[in-house]
């Protein structure tokens, strides 16, 4: 058996400290996770379940460095989030035991044309337009817990030309990792290579050009990005 077009390369993210390298699968995203940011977003947090959405591997800009401007937009925001990566799978996983799933954690920017999500949102549309774009998916290296454990608390923050942007704390989350776990694995069989992008706190806004982002969780890593 042969390819009849060359194999798309497996999107990976290197382990920090290591000549190692994770292979990701997919993307998963939780929406509206801290209440700070789901008021922004015109919407009351105490109301509703968590919900998901998905980019594709191959929206990772591994490491940040130049962010390309995306196309069709011109409303492009940041939302700096803790990435978790998944080395076992399953579905149903209980709370209990959903952290033994765990590989290990990285800093990402969930990278939206919020322009283009908004129209999805009004015409009733998927957001995939808006979310899973090329690029939108800056992420630094994973590290592992069996180094640096499960963050459940720790500065989330996010400068944009060296002002500070977002400032917030993991233990704000309102889904917490564990729940979050259950619940997506109550909707789709996880597998290792998994990434789950765990939601942004309040402050996000647009990115010009030329604009220099960085960002990171106090105990995982920091990114910053370039828009170009
Ligand atoms: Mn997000």
């Amino acid at each position: 058996m042969a390819f009849v077009i060359p194999a798309p390369p497996q999107p990976d993210l290197p382990v920090a400290g290591t000549d190692d390298s994770f292979p990701v699968r997919r993307v998963y995203c939780v929406g509206r996770n801290y209440a700070d940011h789901a008021r922004e977003m015109g919407h009351d947090p105490d109301r509703e379940p968590p919900f998901f959405f998905q980019k594709c591997p191959d929206n990772l800009l591994v490491g940040g460095g130049d962010f390309p401007y995306p196309v069709k937009s011109g409303d492009v925001h940041w939302e700096i989030e803790l990435v978790l990566a998944l080395s076992r799978g399953g579905q149903n996983i209980p709370q209990g035991r959903a952290l033994d799933h765990v590989y290990g954690y990285a800093v990402g920017l969930d990278m939206t044309r919020r322009d283009l999500q908004g129209e999805a949102k009004k015409m009733g549309r998927p957001w995939d337009v808006g979310k899973a774009f090329e690029h939108s998916a800056p992420c630094s290296a994973l590290h592992p817990a069996a180094r640096i454990g499960h963050p459940e608390t720790g500065r989330i923050w996010l400068e944009r030309n060296g002002a500070l942007r977002q400032d917030g704390d993991l233990n704000q989350m309102i889904w917490k990792i564990p729940e979050m776990i259950e619940y997506l694995s109550g909707l789709f069989t996880l597998a290792p290579g998994d990434l789950i992008f765990t939601g942004t706190p309040a402050g996000v806004g647009a990115v010009q050009r030329g604009d220099v982002l960085n960002g990171g969780v106090d105990g995982a890593d920091e990114i910053s990005i370039t828009v170009v």
